[in-house]
C-alpha cells in the first residue's frame, strides 16, 4: 500500500476503547470509516463506529471477515495479541506492524530495544526464578520495582520493594512470569514524547509533557514539559529514534524519567496514540489521533506545533463524573467524555483539556493554572 488512502476507504481499529473511539472520531473528520474489532459491544470505539464486530481476537473466520471489509489495520492498545496481527498481516496492511506490537508488549524485550536505539534505560534484571531475583538484587540493590514483563498498566502488575522480604512476597504474587527488575528511579519529573513517523519515514514530534500521577493513574499532563530547552530536544530525539528502529508507521509514545541532573531514561513505550498526548487535540492543528489516522492512511503529516499552553486532567472514576457539570462551566476547558456507562473507581471516564495563553505555564504560577480543576 503506498498511494493514500482515498476519501471514503476503511480503516479497521483493533480494540474498543477511547484510544480507538478519538482515533475514529479523527478518522471520520478525514473522510474515512472505521470499523472497530473487540470482544466487548458497546465498548467507546463501537459507540462512534461505522462498523463493528464483536469478536474474539483469536476467531479466525472472524478476522478473515473484518480484513476483507478494510484497507488498512491498525491498533489502539497494545495488549491485542500479536496472533491476532499474525492473522491479519497477510491480508490487509497492518500499521504498526507485528515487530512494533511485540517489542511494546514485553518489557524485557522493550529495554534491549530501547538501549539499542540509543535511549539510556534504568539498570534491570531478568528474573525468571529466586535465583535470579536473588542476583538482580545484589546486582541492582534496593529500593527495586519489580515488575510483571507483560499486560502490565496503570501501576498493575507491580511492586515497589523496601526490604527483602518485599521481594520474596512480591514474586510469589506477581503473574504472569517472567518478572523484570529494575532499579528504583528518583525521578524529578516523569515526561513523555510523541512522534508520528509516516511511511516514507518522515517523522514530526509534539512538544514533550510533563506527566503526574495518582494511584498510578495518569491525573494531570502540562504541555510544554518545564524543562532546559535542551532536555526537551533529548527527548524529541530519543522518540524519533525509537520509531525508526522499529520502522513504525504511526504515532509512538515514549515515557521518560528525568533525573536531577538532567539525564532522561526511557520507561516505557507504547505504539499508538497515548493518554499524555489528550492535549493536542485542542491545544495543536493536528492532533495525535489525527497524525495517527494520516500516517497509517499514507497521507501527508499534519502540524504539530502548539498553539496554546495546557493542562490536561484525566476524569478517572465516579468522584471525578460529579464533578462533570462543574467542570464544563469552566470557560477555558475543553470536555471530552469517552461513552461509558459505569464510573467505577480507576476507570478513566473522559479527560478536560485547560487551554492557557502560549507561555504561562514557564510563567511559574502552577496553582492559577489548575485553579477550578
Ligand atoms: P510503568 O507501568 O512502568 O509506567 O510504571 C507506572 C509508574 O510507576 C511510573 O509512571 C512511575 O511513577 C512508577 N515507576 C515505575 N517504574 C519505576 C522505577 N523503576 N523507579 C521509580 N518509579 C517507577
Amino acid at each position: 500500500m503506498n498511494a493514500p488512502l482515498p476519501p471514503g476507504a476503511r480503516i479497521g481499529i483493533l480494540g474498543g476503547g477511547q484510544l480507538g473511539r478519538m482515533s475514529a472520531m479523527a478518522a471520520a473528520r478525514l473522510g474515512y470509516l472505521c470499523h472497530v474489532y473487540a470482544p466487548e459491544a458497546d465498548s467507546p470505539g463501537m459507540l462512534v463506529a461505522a462498523k463493528r464486530t464483536v469478536a474474539a481476537y483469536d476467531d479466525v473466520p472472524a478476522l478473515r471477515r473484518f480484513a476483507a471489509s478494510i484497507d488498512v489495520a491498525t491498533f489502539e492498545f497494545e495488549n491485542v495479541p500479536a496472533a491476532t496481527l499474525d492473522a491479519l498481516a497477510p491480508l490487509v496492511p497492518c500499521r504498526p506492524g507485528v515487530t512494533a506490537l511485540r517489542i511494546c508488549q514485553d518489557r524485557l524485550q522493550e529495554k534491549r530495544f530501547l538501549a539499542a536505539a540509543g535511549v539510556p534505560v534504568a539498570p534491570w534484571h531478568a528474573v525468571e526464578s529466586e535465583a535470579d531475583l536473588a542476583a538482580g538484587l545484589a546486582a541492582i540493590g534496593l529500593p527495586a520495582v519489580l515488575k510483571t514483563t507483560r499486560l502490565g498498566y496503570d501501576g498493575r502488575g507491580q511492586a515497589m520493594l523496601r526490604t527483602a522480604e518485599d521481594a520474596a512476597i512480591a514474586f510469589v504474587r506477581l503473574a504472569p512470569k517472567p518478572l523484570i527488575l529494575e532499579a528504583f528511579v528518583p525521578f524529578i519529573a516523569e515526561l513523555s514524547a510523541i512522534v508520528v513517523r509516516a511511511a516514507d519515514g518522515t517523522s514530526a514530534t509534539f512538544d514533550p509533557t510533563e506527566n503526574r500521577h495518582e494511584h498510578h493513574i495518569l491525573d494531570l499532563s502540562f504541555a510544554p514539559a518545564r524543562i532546559p530547552a535542551e532536555v526537551a530536544a533529548r527527548a524529541r530525539e530519543y522518540a524519533v529514534a525509537a520509531a525508526a528502529g522499529l520502522d513504525l508507521i504511526g504515532v509512538l509514545a515514549l515515557e521518560y524519567f528525568l533525573l536531577p541532573d538532567g539525564q532522561l531514561l526511557g520507561n516505557e513505550m507504547a505504539p499508538r496514540p497515548h493518554n499524555s498526548g489528550h492535549w493536542t487535540m485542542d491545544a495543536c492543528l493536528c492532533s495525535q489521533f489525527d497524525q495517527h489516522i494520516r500516517a497509517i492512511a499514507g497521507l501527508p503529516l499534519g502540524s504539530t506545533e502548539r498553539h496554546h499552553d495546557v493542562v490536561m486532567k484525566n476524569l478517572v472514576g465516579p468522584a471525578a463524573m460529579t464533578r462533570w457539570p462543574e467542570l464544563l462551566s469552566l470557560p477555558d476547558v475543553v470536555p471530552h467524555l469517552y461513552g461509558k456507562q459505569d464510573a467505577r473507581p480507576g476507570r478513566k471516564m473522559g479527560h478536560i483539556n485547560r487551554l492557557l495563553p502560549l507561555g504561562r505555564l514557564a510563567a511559574g504560577d502552577e496553582a492559577t493554572c489548575l485553579r477550578g480543576l
